[in-house]
């Protein structure tokens, strides 16, 4: 579903990303973990096309993202992406955050916008939440919608960075329970996350990024539990 085949990325003199290359299937759960600076989010960005490399090739769902005039908002509807900061509209309660897009980029109807609203905040557990604004909500429950808008239309593949890194500790499992069940559905997915117990739980395959490289990838509990290098060894003893 994702295919990256050596792609560099560099802002200014700095190269953040330096040959990467990484498939996908449809289906998996990626966990993308690194430390800070190490080009996890510039390569989720690079995948949705919020930023453009130098060099290489990424194809999501047979759309060739690097391609000179690359159709970036069909590649968008196809590759939802939920950030560490939810961004809904403050000034819509929780139905209309999420039918916005569905109007505007999708082209439903109000009635077939709303029905699809009701089923997705249904599904991240907020149906008595529909008509609330954003700052009656909780940082959790605000992420929840921010997924929901996301599934609202209908990707086939989620990425997500961070989606729980500022959230009140007693406010994340209820986002990851979130995530659980929309990798239960069949949701190709990939989240930067530093959740390492959902990362060897739910996740099928663990990417650990060193310097703008891909420096471990393998099955997450085998690549947590025993990693091969002393990079992911002394970045593991620093997050556990
Ligand atoms: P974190 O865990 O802190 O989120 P990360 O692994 O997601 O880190 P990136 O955000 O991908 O790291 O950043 C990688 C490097 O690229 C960093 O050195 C960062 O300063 C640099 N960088 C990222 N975005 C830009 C930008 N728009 N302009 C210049 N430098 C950038
Ligand atoms: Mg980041």
């Amino acid at each position: 579903l994702v295919e990256i085949a050596d792609i560099r990325k560099r802002f200014g003199a700095v190269e953040v990303l330096k040959g990467i290359s990484l498939n996908v299937e449809k289906g998996e759960i990626v966990a993308v973990i690194g430390r800070s600076g190490s080009g996890k989010s510039t390569m989720l960005r690079c995948i949705n096309g919020l930023e453009k490399v130098q060099a290489g090739r990424i194809v999501v769902d047979g759309i060739d993202v690097t391609a000179p005039r690359a159709d970036l908002n069909l590649l968008r509807q196809r590759a939802g992406m939920v950030f560490q900061s939810y961004n809904l509209f403050p000034h819509l309660n929780v139905e209309r955050n999420v039918t916005l897009a569905l109007k505007l980029v999708r082209k439903l109807d109000t009635p077939a916008a709303r029905e699809v609203a009701r089923a997705v905040v249904a599904k991240v557990g907020l149906a008595d939440k529909l008509l609330a604004y954003p700052d009656e909500l909780s940082g959790g429950q605000q992420q929840r919608v921010a997924i929901a808008r996301s599934l609202a239309m209908q990707p086939t593949l989620m990425l997500f960075d961070e989606i729980t890194s500022a959230l009140d500790p007693e406010l994340v499992s209820e986002v990851l329970r979130v995530l659980e069940s929309v990798a239960s559905e069949g949701m190709t997915m990939m989240l930067v996350t530093h959740e390492m117990n959902f990362a060897k739980n739910v996740a099928d395959r663990v990417i650990f990024m060193h310097e703008g490289r891909i420096h471990e990838d393998g099955p997450a509990r085998e690549t947590l539990l025993e990693p091969r290098t002393a990079e992911l060894r002394s970045f593991l003893s620093a997050v556990l």
